[in-house]
């Protein structure tokens, strides 16, 4: 299937011909995608659409490098993925912050591992904090805050990293409606700062008012076995078309 796709950016990520399947319980063998083709561009956002257990997640996982495929190719500017997938940085439904580490502890956390130095991961991790409107949280621990300030540091811990690649699953399904529209919309922002470093979001949402509100492109996967059967190209001006002909016209 193809659809013209509003990007037309260079391909980030590209997911060819993908089987997954899992062994299941009583060893019986799940199918959990089927086929899958999928690239990413820079400078589009992508939905991944689907109900419950359609494997938007597995395909998030292939995508990060967390899994390998039973059978396809997933390459990352045109070389073959293996392991974590160097461009990428996760944000979870359920934050997954570490509950003994500060808010600035935890922001830094992905720098340590890729083996910063101190002194610039501190002023990295000032910078995302800042950015993301968590300016005087440094010190709080996770449980002193509200879940979407969570969800601010979980942005904060993968803006950081300054991804080629944000993946984001179900990133505002735990939230409250105003609080996830906050979100969506702090997102589009950043997305909308020149200076932002991102060049592809891909998020998972079982919500399509949520994914036609974010994506240039949306991917809906059916289930049993996950498939893709649906590309929908999304043509509404948004503050992200910056990059669209006359988009200082719209804004300015
Ligand atoms: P979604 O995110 O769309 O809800 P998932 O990708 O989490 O779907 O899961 C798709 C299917 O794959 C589900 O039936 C789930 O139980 C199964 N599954 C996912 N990961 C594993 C695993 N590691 N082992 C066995 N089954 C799995
Ligand atoms: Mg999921």
């Amino acid at each position: 299937m193809t659809t013209e796709s509003l990007a037309t950016g260079e391909v980030l990520m590209e997911l060819c011909d993908i089987d997954m399947s899992f062994t299941g319980a009583s060893g019986e063998r799940l199918n959990v995608l089927d086929a899958v083709n999928l690239q990413l561009r820079e400078g589009e956002i992508v939905a991944l659409l689907g109900r419950s257990g359609s494997g938007k997640s597995t395909l998030l996982r292939l995508i990060a490098g967390l899994l390998a495929p039973t059978s396809g190719q997933v390459t990352y500017r045109d070389a073959p993925l293996r392991g974590a997938n160097p461009g990428a940085a996760l944000v979870f439904q359920s934050f997954a912050l570490m509950p003994w580490l500060t808010v600035q502890d935890n922001v830094e956390l992905g720098l340590a591992a890729r083996g910063v130095a101190p002194a610039a991961r501190r002023q990295r991790a000032l910078e995302a904090i800042d950015r993301i409107g968590l300016d005087g949280f440094e010190t709080a621990y996770p449980k002193e805050l509200s879940g979407g300030m969570r969800q601010r540091v979980g942005f904060a811990r993968a803006l950081v990293l300054e991804p080629d690649l944000l993946l984001m699953d179900e990133p505002f399904s735990a939230l409250d409606v105003l609080t996830a529209e906050n979100l969506r919309t702090e997102l589009v922002n950043l997305w909308s700062t020149k200076d932002f470093p991102t060049k592809c979001v891909c998020i998972v949402t079982h919500n399509i008012e949520e994914a036609v509100q974010l994506a240039d492109r949306v991917m809906v996967l059916g289930s049993n076995p996950g498939r893709i059967i649906a590309e929908i190209a999304v043509d509404a001006p948004r503050p992200r078309d910056r990059r669209a002909p006359g988009f200082e016209a719209l804004v300015d």
